[in-house]
């Protein structure tokens, strides 16, 4: 039996699981991956305000030592049940059953992917999901982007100021991004489109990504394009379904949470990239972590008030 537990393990849990240990709480911190969550694979973080420079291993590293020397207890551990006794919450992992007044759910989302041959292992080596993060490290270099919504499109302009080059691949006629930025986009010199087009496979070199292969859906026909990085925004999925069933979520499966980050069932709280919200990044994710983390705590004091 924990004060609060978390679930997930990265900025915006372990920032929650800090805030919450720092108050006085017993804090139990339920991880399936790696601690530190996506940021892991950012080589540079260079936009996190005060700390230029760092990489997101060493990031998600020094917030991990920091939470567990507040006393915070990490468990490796993928969280596959929860339902609620009382005013007390139980998870289920793998290994065990955990039981605790609050619980901050902190589950991030996962990018959706190309599902290519060699995606995994070439993020970081020229396969990116965030052109704001990484952009940079293509500097007047060829680089391409895959989708057609208005992520696709932004991404797009983003990189089009900084790249030699910008390819936009979609595999239907028309985007589904807005129209404003299409034109925008036909405007610079240094963007080409391959509408109907679908990327086959990466190719790469000793260093990482070198190219793509392409086909044309409408001719069949295939060819390779010479670019040092690929942006894919094809969308992004959030990793809420094990607790969509008691915690309410908007039409895409993200929680909805309030200021506080309370979610529609009381003593549960969200942050980070899992609830509904316009901007996910880094610092985002640990505000959300902050408020959550003493919200909770708050939240367990009054329990125990009411109990004595
Ligand atoms: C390649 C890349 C580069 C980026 N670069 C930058 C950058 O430079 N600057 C910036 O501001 N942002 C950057 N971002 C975005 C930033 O990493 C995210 O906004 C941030 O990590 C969100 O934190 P989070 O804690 O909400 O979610 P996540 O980081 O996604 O962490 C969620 C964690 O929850 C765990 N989890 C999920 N479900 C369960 C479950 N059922 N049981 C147990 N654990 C679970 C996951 O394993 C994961 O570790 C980048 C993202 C990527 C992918």
């Amino acid at each position: 039996m924990y004060d609060v537990i978390v679930v997930g393990g990265g900025p915006a849990g372990l920032t929650a699981a800090l805030y919450a240990a720092r108050a006085g709480k017993d804090v139990l911190v339920l991880e399936g991956e790696t601690t530190g969550g996506q940021i892991n694979y950012s080589p540079l973080v260079d936009n996190y305000p005060g700390l230029p420079g760092m990489s997101g291993a060493q990031f998600a590293q020094t917030l991990t030592r920091q939470a567990e020397d507040q006393g915070v207890h990490i468990r490796a551990e993928s969280v596959t049940f929860m339902r609620t006794q009382g005013e007390r919450v139980e998870l289920t992992t793998g290994k065990g059953r955990y039981t605790a007044l609050a619980l901050v759910l902190a589950t991030g989302v996962s990018h959706r992917k190309l599902g290519l041959e060699g995606e995994d292992q070439l993020v970081g080596a020229g396969v990116s999901y965030c052109a704001v993060c990484d952009g940079a490290f293509y500097q007047n270099r060829p680089v391409a982007v895959v989708g057609g919504g208005d992520t696709a499109l932004q991404e797009a302009l983003f990189l089009s100021a900084r790249c030699s080059k910008v390819t936009v691949i979609h595999r239907r006629d028309l985007f589904r991004g807005e129209s404003r930025m299409v034109s925008q986009l036909r405007e610079r010199k240094n963007v080409e489109f391959l509408l109907s087009h679908q990327v086959e496979e990466l190719i790469c070199g000793e260093e990482g990504l070198t190219g793509l292969r392409v086909t044309d859906l409408k001719t069949a026909q295939r060819k390779e394009l010479a670019v040092d990085g690929l942006f894919i925004a094809v969308g992004q999925e959030p990793r809420n379904e094990v607790f969509a069933n008691l915690v309410m979520t908007d039409d895409r499966g993200y929680f909805l949470a309030g200021e506080d980050c309370g979610t529609s069932l009381p003593g549960i709280f969200a942050a980070g990239d899992c609830r509904a919200k316009k901007v996910r990044q880094l610092t985002t994710a640990v505000g959300d972590g902050a408020v959550a983390g003493l919200a909770a705590s708050a939240y367990v004091d009054a329990c125990r008030a009411r109990a004595e």
